[in-house]
This record gives structure tokens, C-alpha cells and sequence, in this order.
């Protein structure tokens, strides 16, 4: 079976018609599959949507954070809720086209383990946010030694993939290149990214440099080498000035000279600043993993195909609030 994860944080204009274009498309290659939405704490019907979607379609599984855990975490929390032999996930806004899953279907039918989602083009941008991106995935790449200029997070996973992926330990996870990082037999395919046509990116320009600093943070220290280097060149200069001013000093000409006094302070204590930052910013994400705290917490999980049992039981067992009593 194959089992599509979709991260939805608020959607309620898109669950339905993701369900229905997805499993036509399924039904239609003959695919055994369920939908395991993940609704990441949306503050609009989206829920209420994925409820009347399991309603309908006994394929369909929801789970309900508590709160909003970010995309990386409904990510990882659809897989973990997943019960299907491959996994694909994919973003419930339709720009990742269904039809590309029965192409991705195919060939871990042929034994591939990791399927990729790789993006012909980018779909609309502006320019910054491209030249921005690029320099992300050239730091992130460079890291994880494979080009992810086109990554995306759609991608269909086999089981032993899946469990590798969920049995880390670390809380920051950046799924793109985890799924890499992984290894197993691997291809990609090309698609491209469609048109939004419901509701809105949630990503801000703020959330995506948040999101690209966490990530290099995850899997890269090169942000805390560059400190060394730094400090390195600037004892370089060190010796070439104190070489100066000794110099100015022994022929007397000692007094001038305080530009490159408050050049030097200013110089070396933003260096040092900006050191401490990084170094900071390492501290914070270790303070994170040592605390150990889980990646999210599910409030609720339903499932189309025993909802009709569910309800009995319900009507059966009293809201424990009134048992206690
Ligand atoms: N998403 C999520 N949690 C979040 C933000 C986004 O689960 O905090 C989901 C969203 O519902 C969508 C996918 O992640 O299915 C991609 O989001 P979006 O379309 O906003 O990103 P873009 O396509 O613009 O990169
Ligand atoms: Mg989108």
C-alpha cells in the first residue's frame, strides 16, 4: 500500500479537492493507498475539513496536533502515522502534481528505495528570494555532499527508509536531506511546481531565513569554523600591525596612530560578536536536542476506515471527565 502524507496547516480550501484529485488519480492506476493528513494546528476549518474527508472516504487518516509544530514535524509525524509498505509525501496544495506519485509508484514497484521529487523549474519567484535560495542550497549541499539545488520535500520513501528516517534521535530535523542522507537505491524524478490556487504560502521572508539558518545549523558546522578563520586572519593582521607599531615606536613615531586603534576595536570586537552569535546559536540548538522534548504532540488521530466503529464506541463509553467523578 502506499501511504501519501500531507502536511496541511491552513488548507480548508484545499482538503477536498486533494482528497478527490489524488484518489481519482490512484484509484484510476489501480494503487492501493491511504491519505494520512496532518493537520499542523491550523487556526481555520481545516480540521473540520480532514473530519468530513475521513467521513467520506474510508481511505483517509487525520491527525490533529495540539499546535502548529511546523512542516518538518507533520512530516514526521504523517510517516510515523503511516502504515503503507512506501510513503510518499507531498504538499496538500496540489503545486506537487498527483500524477507524478504513480510515476514514483512505479519505480519502487522496479525496486527503487528513495524516489525523489526533483524540480524542473521553480515555479514563480521573485528575484532575491531566488538568489537567497541559491546560496542556501549551495551551503546545504556542500554539507550533505549531493546537489539539492532542486530539491523539494515531495518524495516517496519504502518502508525501510521511512523507519531509518523516524528512528533518529534529533529534534531539528531537515527532511529534504535527511532523505538523502539515508542513502539506499535512489532515483528522482522531474516535476513542475504547479500554481497555488487556493489560499496563501505560509512562508514569510522572516520564517524562511529562520528556516534556512535552522537547517544549515542541523546538518553543517562550517558557520562555526568560519569563527576559526576568522580568528586566524585577524591574528594575522595582529602581527602585521604589531610589527608596525613597534616599528613607529623604536624610530619615534609613536603617537600617531589612533584610527588604527579604534579600526582595530571595532574591527575585532564585531568579529568576536558575531562569533559569540554562531557559537551561541549551536549552544541553543544542543540546549534543544538535550531537552529531548518530542518533535510534536497529536491531539487526535481518526481514520476513514474505522470511523463507523469509533462512533459506536463512543456512544457506548461515557467522556472520561465524567467517569472521575
Ligand atoms: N505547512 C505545514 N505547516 C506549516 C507551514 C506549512 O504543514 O507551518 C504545509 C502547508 O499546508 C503545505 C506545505 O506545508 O501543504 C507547503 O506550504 P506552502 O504551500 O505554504 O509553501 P510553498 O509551497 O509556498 O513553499
Ligand atoms: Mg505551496
Amino acid at each position: 500500500m502506499l501511504s501519501v502524507v500531507l502536511p496541511s496547516y491552513n488548507e480548508e480550501k484545499m482538503i477536498q479537492k486533494a482528497t478527490d484529485t489524488i484518489s481519482r488519480i490512484l484509484e484510476e492506476a489501480k494503487i492501493p493507498y491511504e491519505l494520512v493528513f496532518v493537520n499542523d494546528g491550523s487556526k481555520d476549518g481545516t480540521w473540520k475539513e480532514i473530519e468530513k474527508a475521513a467521513a467520506q472516504n474510508k481511505h483517509v487518516v487525520g491527525v490533529k496536533f495540539s499546535r502548529n509544530f511546523g512542516k518538518e514535524s507533520a512530516m514526521l509525524a504523517g510517516l510515523a502515522n503511516a502504515s503503507g509498505d512506501c510513503c510518499a509525501v507531498m504538499d496538500c496544495d496540489l503545486q506537487h502534481p498527483p500524477e507524478v506519485l504513480v510515476e514514483m509508484y512505479r519505480l519502487w514497484e522496479q525496486g527503487y528505495e528513495v524516489v525523489e521529487g526533483v524540480k524542473r523549474t521553480r515555479g514563480k519567484e521573485s528575484v532575491l528570494h531566488r538568489a537567497s535560495a541559491g546560496m542556501f542550497y549551495k551551503i546545504i549541499s556542500k554539507a550533505v555532499k549531493i546537489d539539492m539545488s532542486r530539491a523539494s520535500d515531495f518524495k516517496l520513501l519504502d518502508r525501510k527508509a521511512v523507519d531509518a528516517i523516524l528512528s533518529m534521535p534529533e529534534r531539528n530535523v531537515f527532511f529534504r536531506a535527511l532523505s538523502s542522507w539515508v542513502g539506499f537505491e535512489k532515483t528522482s524524478v522531474e516535476f513542475d511546481v504547479q500554481e497555488r490556487t487556493e489560499g496563501e504560502s505560509k512562508w514569510s521572508t522572516r520564517s524562511l531565513i529562520q528556516y534556512a539558518v535552522k537547517n544549515i545549523v542541523s546538518f553543517s558546522t562550517v558557520p562555526m569554523q568560519c569563527v576559526t578563520v576568522a580568528g586566524v586572519l585577524v591574528f594575522f593582521m595582529a602581527i602585521i600591525l604589531g610589527i608596525q607599531s613597534l616599528v613607529k615606536y623604536f624610530s619615534g613615531h609613536a603617537v600617531e596612530g589612533f584610527t588604527t586603534v579604534i579600526l582595530l576595536i571595532l574591527i575585532i570586537g564585531s568579529i568576536i560578536m558575531i562569533s559569540l552569535g554562531i557559537i551561541g546559536y549551536y549552544i541553543a540548538k544542543i540546549y534543544e536536542e538535550v531537552k529531548g522534548r518530542p518533535r510534536y504532540l497529536i491531539e487526535k488521530r481518526i481514520s476513514g476506515a474505522d470511523d463507523v466503529q469509533n462512533k459506536e464506541h463512543r456512544q457506548k463509553t461515557p467522556p472520561r471527565e465524567m467517569k472521575a467523578k
